[in-house]
């Protein structure tokens, strides 16, 4: 199988099945975001203890390419520190805003390599991280 058809098929399961997409009831941290390029919306929810994210979730309305990347977000997320997070949203942009090769620590992250050749569809790649951080500044941290 090449490269791209496997990052395809992430995208395609992670799009149609995603993964902790149910609110969080017990979050300490949550935010909506909207991407108006693509009308893609966002809600992120966190659980922070002791600035590790013990648990996060998502609910949303958009393309299939915002709904991989929250999916898969997600799954990395938990049991990592806040630091940790911003670190890979971090390596996450540059990927898509850079020509280099996707580095090992982007696990799942790296299918969405492909929307860089579109430089509309980066903001629907990123929607979930950019609320996410958001998330975390918001102004209701009792974590
Ligand atoms: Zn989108």
């Amino acid at each position: 199988m090449q490269i791209d058809d496997l990052y395809q098929e992430l995208i395609i399961d992670h799009g149609t099945e995603p993964r902790n997409c149910r609110v969080l009831e017990n979050a300490n941290h949550e935010f909506e975001g909207f991407n108006p390029l693509c009308g893609d919306k966002v809600h992120v929810y966190v659980l922070v203890e002791n600035d590790i994210i013990r648990d996060v979730s998502f609910k949303n309305k958009g393309c299939a390419i915002s709904t991989a990347s929250a999916s898969i977000m997600t799954e990395m997320l938990k049991g990592i520190t806040i630091a940790q997070a911003h670190d890979i949203f971090k390596q996450f942009q540059h990927l898509l805003t850079s020509e280099e090769e996707p580095t090992e620590s982007l696990g799942k992250l790296a299918a969405l390599v492909g929307v860089r050749k579109f430089p509309s569809r980066v903001k629907c790649a990123t929607l979930a991280w950019h609320t996410l951080q958001q998330a975390l500044n918001a102004k209701d941290y009792h974590g």
